[in-house]
């Protein structure tokens, strides 16, 4: 990296903060006046299915904000909230019913499921027109095609987020931490998407901290608390954390925490997301923008200006 390159932090400064409650913010907006043109157009408005199996109190919190959010705008969003001893073949049965249901635009499937389920099988019978997380292989293989699909959220909001801070995304160097189906695999195929050259790190990867600091965006998606240090940051780089996870402080109370040792990190990145309040918000709002695009799409319509405005493919 040259004194001439736009990532480069000025000297004694304290790294930018990528504001993803922000970024979310807009999005949400954009998709509200999104989908309300495209209520007029359908006659209805674009509907999510949510499904929830089992009493997770997580995955309940994330039900709850995926809901409200849907609502706020201006999508319906229908609940099924099934008990944690539904059997396997109930659960298909659902996802066939919602497959066929002409007035459903997208299926999410709250994971993990109760244990005995396969989930695995309940994601790959979503139909990929309403693959609203894009988590069946007919996504994940549109995505390595580069064919029209719907990408997965979180590592679309990482992408998102990238670009929010830096601009064009052209020739990055970007190391990503972690290769899960969820998060890192498809996190690397979309940055490659973007033009960047990208590096896909996991637990078996050699001198991980030298290979982090040659990345000009370093994501973090290990699910490791505090795992990357400062010095593992290229001075300026963009630092994506992923990474939510619950650790315990000395007085037993406990709190969510990224992948970055945060604190640190803002001495050494230009900049860098927050975690919580980085890429959490960005995932629902991928939500939304992915429930918009296959209504359209279902429709055969383009889709509405204002998120395609945003750039947030
Ligand atoms: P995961 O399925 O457990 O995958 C973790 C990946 O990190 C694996 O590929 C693993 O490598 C790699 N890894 C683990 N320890 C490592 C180490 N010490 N050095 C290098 N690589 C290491 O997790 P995930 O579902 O991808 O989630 C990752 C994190 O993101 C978690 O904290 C999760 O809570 C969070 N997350 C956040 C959002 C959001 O909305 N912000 C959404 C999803 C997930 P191997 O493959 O070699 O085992």
């Amino acid at each position: 990296m040259t004194e001439a390159d736009p990532i480069l932090r000025p000297s004694g400064r304290r790294a930018v903060l990528i504001d993803g409650k922000a970024a979310a913010a807009q999005i949400d907006a954009a998709v509200r006046a999104g989908a309300l043109e495209l209520a007029a157009a359908l006659g209805r408005p674009p509907c999510l299915a949510v499904v929830l199996a089992g009493e997770d109190p997580a995955s309940q919190v994330y039900v709850r904000n995926k809901v409200r959010r849907t609502e706020r705008a201006a999508m319906t969003s229908v609940e099924h909230r099934l008990p944690a001893d539904i059997s396997q073949d109930a659960l298909m049965a659902l996802i066939d019913r919602l497959n066929a249901d002409e007035g459903v635009d997208g299926i999410l499937v709250q994971l993990p499921l109760p244990a005995g389920l396969d989930a695995s099988a309940v994601v790959q019978a979503i139909d990929p027109a309403k693959d609203v997380d894009g988590l069946t292989a007919a996504s994940a293989g549109a995505l390595v095609l580069g064919a029209p699909g719907l990408r997965p959220c979180t590592p679309s909001g990482c992408v998102y987020l990238a670009r929010r801070a830096l601009g064009d995304l052209t020739g990055r160097h970007v190391v990503v931490i972690g290769r899960s189906i969820l998060v890192g695999k498809p996190a690397a195929l979309l940055f490659l998407e973007a033009d960047c050259t990208v590096t896909l790190a996991h637990s078996r990867t050699r001198d991980l901290p030298a290979l982090a600091r040659q990345a000009d965006i370093l994501v973090a998606a290990a699910g490791r608390p505090g795992m990357v240090k400062a010095d593992w940051i290229k001075p300026g780089a963009a630092v994506i954390d992923v990474g939510i996870n619950r650790v315990e402080g000395p007085d037993r109370t406990s709190r969510l925490t990224g992948d970055v040792d945060f604190e640190p990190a803002l001495d050494a990145a230009g900049f860098i997301t927050p975690a919580p309040g980085g890429v959490g918000p960005m995932t629902i709002a991928m939500l939304l923008v992915n429930t918009l695009r296959a209504a359209a799409r279902r429709a055969g319509l383009p889709l509405p200006s204002a998120v395609a405005d945003l750039g947030a493919d």
